[in-house]
């Protein structure tokens, strides 16, 4: 995890999740908390030997990969911790995630796991979209829902945090579906994100671009496609059942989803590409024999 510097201020730490960093003074804020301990020693060892100072820490969301090194921040360096509202209530009750997933049972003992819940943490601090001057930073909180509830970006000193909103180009190749609760909060998000300018961009997962406009573009084209891949799939097999549709595009897509904790994220995802298509009016649905079942909607009068 190589410290990288982007201006006088903002410096990013690219791994397989990004952690960033802006120093202001004598206070830094780091941004993201990877997925545990060891991993955010190796930011905080490297900040600590060039005599950086580590006070705060903003959480964008609350999915475990971004917060699970946050107690130790807590622990250790008595960071003040920014967290989006709603977020900082799975991040206080992190068996949230896996319930929610779990379609709200309580989640079996091996959904719960370092990659679905990190260590319970308190959010000292709760903010929404907005412009803040908290402590010498001085930064924008943009919403980009669709990801994660209140998944909050952090434009600071010409650098756009990007979170999860969107992933590099050959991470959401590699990710084949990537994880979204709503794809029309999703794309409504990208295309938010496009009527700034920043001089650069680091997003959770994929590397710094100062062209990061053409990667939010081709999210977008992403999205846009595995919805038409859905509706097709529907269109096909119809009347067609959650289950086959999940199983249907989870095929297509070649996507590895041996475990149940990978399976949920997929089914969570497809789901977000079925309930778009519902809202547009391009799908039906109703429970034949217990089942949740979809098919195309009929033109009126046709
Ligand atoms: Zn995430």
């Amino acid at each position: 995890m190589k410290m990288q510097q982007i201006n006088s201020n903002n410096y990013v730490f690219e791994s397989s999740v990004n952690i960033g960093y802006v120093h202001e003074g004598n206070q830094g804020i780091i941004i993201d908390a990877a997925i545990d301990k060891s991993a955010i020693r190796k930011v905080v060892r490297q900040l600590e030997e060039k005599n950086l100072p580590i006070t705060h820490l903003f959480i964008t969301h609350a999915h475990a990969d971004h917060y699970g090194g946050a107690k130790y921040l807590k622990e250790s360096y008595k960071v003040k911790i920014i967290a989006p509202t709603l977020e900082a209530a799975i991040i206080k009750h992190p068996v949230l995630e896996p319930t929610y997933l779990f379609s709200g049972n309580d989640p079996l003992d091996e959904l719960r796991n370092k990659f679905l819940e990190g260590p319970p943490i308190e959010v000292d601090l709760t903010i929404d979209e907005g412009h803040y001057e908290i402590d010498g930073f001085n930064f924008e909180a943009i919403a980009t829902p669709g990801h994660s509830y209140n998944q909050l970006a952090l434009g600071i000193n010409g650098t756009l945090f990007a979170a999860d909103s969107y992933f590099g180009q050959k991470e959401i190749l590699k990710h084949k579906i990537p994880y979204i609760t709503s794809v029309d909060k999703t794309i409504n998000s990208l295309e938010k994100l496009k009527s700034y300018s920043f001089d650069g961009s680091v997003p959770g997962h994929g590397p710094y671009e100062e062209d990061y406009l053409n990667t939010v573009e081709k999210n977008i084209e992403y999205h846009k496609e595995l919805l038409h891949k859905v509706y097709c799939i529907i269109q096909d097999k119809q009347p067609v059942s959650h289950e086959d549709i999940v199983a249907e595009l989870c095929e297509a897509m070649k996507v590895k989803a041996d475990q149940l904790s990978m399976f949920l994220l997929f089914r969570t995802a497809v789901t977000a590409y079925l309930t778009a298509l519902i809202n547009k009016g391009n799908i039906e649905h109703y429970i034949q024999q217990f089942r949740w079942m979809f098919k195309i909607k009929e033109e009126e009068g046709a």
